[in-house]
């Protein structure tokens, strides 16, 4: 490698998030294993991290020559350094807002009614075929950083608000756009199994013939420009049939994408099951889940993402994070980040969520954000942990006690968020 290395070293934090471990998901009693070291320092080089350890080990290796006095000194004592946050489910690439429907349903209209009424995905729809890719991009850009400066620094990114071929490649497209030109990381998803747009509403034949095309034109179309790493379908009531959803998935997989499906967010629909059988690298939402079903993702080694933000905004029930822990179930959060069931972009506030609701202890919630949050996106190896060779995605937080994310939600606690070994929480002075 040539040029000159940069190395910079995080010093005597009061408390380090390390995560150590391997690179699978979580389970069970594992998922409360913080690998946590006190009064510690991390040295990052070239953007990876390259050291962990406390702070005595630190200065005596630098005393004994065994490491190379840094370049530039952060002190950080009194604070919590941990890793940074991985949102794994949001919908973030879309135009428009549906502010007017937050208003309805808190009036009493209830999500699937508005649905029903043409409101709902299809209003998004409508915004975002009418937005040009430079409109999609400068709202989604705005969007993706507000969410980053609250702590997430890597992003799984659905489409889904076009519904026809060219307006879910713009969506991608968009989304690649966010990975190359603005520096995030990001794995897409292809949702073109989100709703029944319109056009294709009134016959069984026009619904019929919708999936054909997601399964002819519009998979194949994306992986052809090599759009997304996954699809996913909304298999649930009011939307695909566990049948249908069946038919997407076996044609996505035939592509060689993975899977990750929206299931049983309504009601037992056959989502979860079906992410079972097809081996899908994630279950989304899962309010409505038996102990069969439960046994079988954990069998088939599927990550169930819970989605907090939206029993919030619904106002729904939590999906029971409890009953997975004991199933052995891996869990990962996110924030489902969406213009119409939960526009929430801080999924640090969702990590205390998942506690308030779905009972995971803070420990818990920590793994689920983060290192089980990367396995499933399969990038365990990337980010996720504090561990020499990954990259230095972490977090200096104001606090000596990571309990606090949950015990004081909302408050102003991440005071730097760093991706890559660079500061991302402001702008460059
Ligand atoms: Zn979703």
């Amino acid at each position: 490698m040539t040029g000159v290395s940069t190395t910079i070293a995080l010093t005597n934090a009061a408390q380090m998030l390390t995560l150590a471990g391997d690179e699978a998901a979580r389970a069970g009693a594992a998922m409360r294993e913080l690998g946590i070291l006190e009064h510690a320092t991390l040295v990052i080089e070239d953007g990876r991290i390259a050291w962990v350890g406390t702070h005595a080990e630190f200065t005596a290796k630098l005393a004994a020559g065994e490491l190379a006095a840094p370049q530039v000194t952060h002190d950080c004592s009194g604070a919590l350094i941990m890793p940074a946050l991985i949102d794994t489910h949001t919908h973030l690439v879309w135009a428009g807002h549906r502010r007017d429907e937050l208003e309805l349903r808190l009036g009493g209209a209830d999500y699937e009614q508005i649905f029903a009424a043409g409101g709902g995905i299809l209003s998004s729809v409508r915004q975002t075929r009418a937005a040009s890719e430079q409109q999609l991009y400068e709202q989604s850009l705005a969007r993706i950083t507000r969410m980053r400066s609250c702590g997430a620094t890597t992003f799984e990114i659905k489409s889904g608000y076009g519904l026809d071929l060219e307006s879910e490649l713009r969506q991608l497209r968009v989304a690649r756009r966010l990975r190359d030109e603005a520096g995030f990381r990001i794995k897409a998803t292809c949702l073109a199994a989100h709703a029944i747009p319109e056009e294709a509403r009134g016959s069984d034949d026009a619904r019929a013939a919708f999936i054909d095309r997601i399964c002819t034109q519009i998979l194949p179309a994306v992986v052809g420009e090599g759009l997304a790493d996954y699809a996913d379908v909304f298999c649930d009531r009011g939307a695909f049939t566990k049948a249908e959803a069946r038919k997407v998935c076996e044609a996505a997989l035939r592509l060689g994408l993975e899977l990750r499906l929206h299931a049983n967010e309504f009601g037992h629909t056959g989502g979860a099951e079906l992410a079972a059988e097809l081996r899908a690298r994630s279950a989304d939402h899962l309010l409505h889940l038996s102990d069969e079903e439960r046994a079988a993702l954990r069998e088939a080694g599927v990550v169930a993402t819970l989605l907090p933000g939206t029993s919030l905004v619904l106002g729904k029930p939590y999906a029971n994070g409890r009953a997975l822990i004991e199933a052995g179930v891996p869990i990962a959060v996110a924030t489902d980040c969406n213009p119409g069931s939960c526009a929430l972009e801080n999924l640090a506030v969702v990590l205390a969520l998942a506690s308030y609701g779905c009972k995971l202890t803070p420990a818990e919630a920590v793994v689920a954000t983060t290192h089980n949050a990367a396995a499933s996106l399969g990038l365990a190896s990337e980010v996720g942990r504090l561990a020499p060779g990954l990259s230095a995605d972490l977090l200096v937080i104001a606090s000596n006690d990571y309990r606090e994310l949950v015990y004081h939600a909302g408050s102003p606690l991440i005071r730097e968020v760093w991706s890559r070994g660079q500061r991302v929480d402001r702008a460059p002075v």
